[in-house]
């Protein structure tokens, strides 16, 4: 940090320093840095920057800042250098992480993973995408399953990542991806598991953003042959498209991504009747939303009726229903009463949100079959007896807070904190505990723990995620009764800050990266998730295979929630069932819950590494630092206290055997054994006289350790 003279008072003189060496050049490792503050940690990061290296160590945890450019580094060569080196050895670089889990997994026979961070545009999915092709390449089979494993990208790219006004290529999703390895390190299958898509954006985006990817690369590069059967124009004639009034997307060629999307697809085994099913799909999702209702009134209730228009016989055409049951599914709604089956006319506004509910569970269930698909392709359950081990890569979405924050912004947040606390657990939880159980003289590093937000969330009874579930089963829960119950519970907590009156819908939490208000409106209705019956049993009446298939849950399930006023029927007998059924349909946050309860179990079986992208400026701009942004990320994902820890910290940890094993060369004991891998330990000892001393204080502390379950050594050595 450079201070202009001017600007210095008298009081702060005293506390300048001159900078320390470390601060003008920059390291590769933040725990070797002079100036151990947040000034210096951003003008580490800065000095590195300009020079074109965007990759920086904390001890293992790797720290990418986006290039927003092509860089060099990522050749084959490059590959060749990382592989089989110690973390450190070399200059910083994704590949060395990707060699460190490889080579882990194999020694040690566990399982790896690695917790990819930041916010949208840090650079999350390039850096995953560098992860596959390191591994694919040490894998090295140049096999069918690793092509296909590499090729997985652009099709959950097509169908999953958009452009918006942070990123050009926004994953609209959270993933993870294991990969899995035979004895002999070759690739031999892979799994990927989705999280929450963002279902909204199918009808609805921000200016200046798009929707799908998918829908604009289709339109460029089917032939006309398929677009005239289809019905299909440009993109700017179609609402779901031009929301954001934006149907092109610089630096981006369409058409290419369309041709690399359908090679994909035929990799995947997806045959041509696939593809052409999805298109179908997707051209009727673009007519449903060109439908336009006309408001009218209807024994003096509000209702509409459907222009008749191209694009709704089009629509049906493609669903493979009958037009006067699509017309009927979209403009009233049935419920029972005294198990009576009665329509209600919708109005114009209703039928709409009707439409586009319909429209985001088509493309909701079928990015997941799609990605069931690609499962297919690529899992092989082990043969029996075979014991394989595999790499996890998590590449989710990072912490949001926008103006206007809604439940799929509790959710993503709501994720985040779960990683922050496994995060915090393996850095600071876990690691000072263990120094206390060792005995280890040790000042205790204060950390910025987010467990009481966490309970708040999730954990305590009556948690907020278990309210707002609570709420959604209930038929006449509102939001303003959920607001009012959290407000009861949690009204006095510091994490929950409730309305500032009673006609305010907004309440905020205070998350570990700071408050984010969220806007009440709309969460039940998100939470229940619910397709109306009249839609299900629409689809029941379709000839489309696809359609059919995507909603078989659906169809197979007995009970079918209604969004009218969230009665519960069953479409089969038709008996009323009250809302306090015991078969309750899971919601959408119950459904996240789970599968991020199985994902963080499966993060705690592994060994983790961490990567967290930095995204430089808020402007996709190459060589372009803002410091302010910078520092905010620096600050939230806990950069600073996570150097302290591990510089004063012992993070290599030995058996005692194992240690004696590796230094007794250094020992004039009798257990020492000079013949046996001399060389080795002494060359290794050379390369750094930091391991040299080090181990020659270890050395007189020895005997003091004896006793203890593990040898602990701090860093200095890289090991
Ligand atoms: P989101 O949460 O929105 O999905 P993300 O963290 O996944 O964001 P990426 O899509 O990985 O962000 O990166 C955004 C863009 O930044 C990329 O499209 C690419 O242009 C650029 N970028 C990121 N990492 C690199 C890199 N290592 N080299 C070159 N460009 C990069
Ligand atoms: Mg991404």
């Amino acid at each position: 940090m450079q201070f202009q003279e001017h600007k210095i008072s008298k009081k702060n003189e005293a506390s300048i320093r001159p900078m320390h060496p470390t601060s003008v050049k920059g390291v590769d490792d933040m725990i070797r840095l002079g100036d151990l503050n947040e000034a210096g940690l951003l003008r580490n990061l800065l000095v590195r920057h300009k020079e074109g290296i965007i990759y920086t160590y904390t001890g293992s945890i790797l720290v990418a800042v986006n290039p927003y450019q092509q860089l060099p580094i990522y050749t084959n060569e490059q590959v060749e250098q990382y592989t089989d080196r110690r973390l450190g050895e070399l200059p910083p670089h994704v590949f060395a992480l990707a060699d460190s889990c490889f080579f882990n997994m194999r020694r040690n026979h566990k399982d790896q993973c690695c917790v990819i961070s930041g916010e949208s545009g840090a650079g999350k999915t390039e850096s995953t995408k560098l992860m596959l092709q390191f591994l694919a390449s040490i894998s090295g089979q140049h096999s069918w399953i690793e092509q296909q494993i590499l090729e997985a990208n652009p099709i959950l790219e097509a169908f999953g990542n958009a452009k918006t006004i942070r990123n050009d290529n926004s994953s609209r999703f959270g993933k993870y991806i294991d990969i899995y390895f035979n004895k002999g390190g070759a690739i031999e299958g892979a799994r990927i598991e989705q999280y929450l898509l963002e279902k909204s954006r199918v009808c609805r985006q921000a200016p200046e953003e798009r929707n799908y990817h998918i829908f604009y690369c289709m339109l460029l590069g089917m032939t006309p042959e398929q677009k005239k059967i289809l019905s299909l124009g440009n993109a700017s004639e179609y609402n779901y498209l031009t929301m954001g009034k934006c149907t092109s997307c610089e630096g981006r060629d369409d058409l290419k991504e369309y041709a690399h999307f359908r090679s994909a697809m035929k990799i995947l085994t997806f045959t041509e009747n696939d593809s052409w099913e999805i298109s179908k799909l997707l051209a009727s999702i673009l007519h449903l939303g060109n439908v336009d209702f006309e408001a009218t009134i209807q024994n003096n209730l509000e209702s509409c009726d459907i222009l008749t228009s191209t694009h709704f016989n089009m629509a049906a055409k493609l669903l493979e229903v009958k037009t006067k049951a699509l017309d009927m599914s979209l403009t009233q709604r049935s419920f029972m009463t005294n198990r009576e089956k009665v329509s209600k006319p919708l109005s114009s506004a209703q039928a709409l949100d009707g439409r586009d509910a319909f429209v985001k569970a088509i493309y909701g269930r079928m990015f997941v079959w799609v990605v069931d698909k690609i499962n297919s392709a690529i899992y092989k359950p082990p043969p029996e007896d075979t014991v394989r081990h595999s790499i996890g890569l998590l590449d989710i979405f990072g912490f949001e807070n926008f103006k206007k924050n809604s439940f799929e912004q509790l959710c993503i947040n709501f994720a985040n904190e779960q990683l922050q606390q496994f995060f915090v657990r393996h850095v600071f939880k876990l690691e000072q505990e263990e120094y206390a159980r060792e005995n280890i003289v040790w000042k205790h590093i204060e950390f910025n723990d987010n467990q009481r937000t966490l309970d708040v969330l999730a954990n305590k009874s009556l948690n907020i995620l278990a309210l707002i579930d609570e709420e959604s089963h209930f038929p006449k829960g509102t939001d303003t009764t959920m607001m009012n119950k959290m407000n009861q519970v949690h009204g006095k907590t510091q994490i929950y800050i409730p309305p500032k009156n009673n006609h305010d819908t907004q309440f905020g939490i205070l998350h570990f990266a700071g408050v984010v208000c969220y806007d009440s409106q709309g969460f039940l209705e998100k939470n229940r998730d619910a397709l109306s019956s009249d839609i299900i049993q629409l689809v029941e009446t379709s000839t489309n295979k696809l359609l059919k298939q995507i909603f078989q849950a659906d169809l197979n399930s007995n009970v079918v929630k209604t969004t009218s006023n969230a009665r519960i029927i069953t479409p089969t007998n038709s008996l009323r069932q009250t809302a306090d059924t015991k078969k309750r349909v899971p919601t959408l946050s119950g459904q996240f819950r789970q599968s991020l309860d199985s994902l963080m179990k499966t993060l705690t079986a592994c060994q983790p590494y961490f990567i967290r992208c930095i995204k430089p400026n808020d402007f996709k701009k190459p060589m372009l630092f803002d410091r302010e942004l910078c520092i905010r990320q620096l600050r939230y994902s806990g950069m600073m206290e996570t150097i302290r820890i591990r510089k004063a910290g012992y993070p290599i940890r030995y058996t005692f055997e194992e240690f004696l094993e590796r230094y007794r060369v250094l020992l004039r004991t009798s257990v020492c054994d000079p013949k046996k891998d001399y060389h080795d330990t002494m060359l290794e000892v050379e390369r750094d006289r930091s391991i040299h001393e080090k181990a020659l204080l270890i050395q007189k502390v020895l005997r003091g350790y004896k006793y203890r379950k593990h040898f602990l050594k701090q860093r200095g050595a890289a090991i």
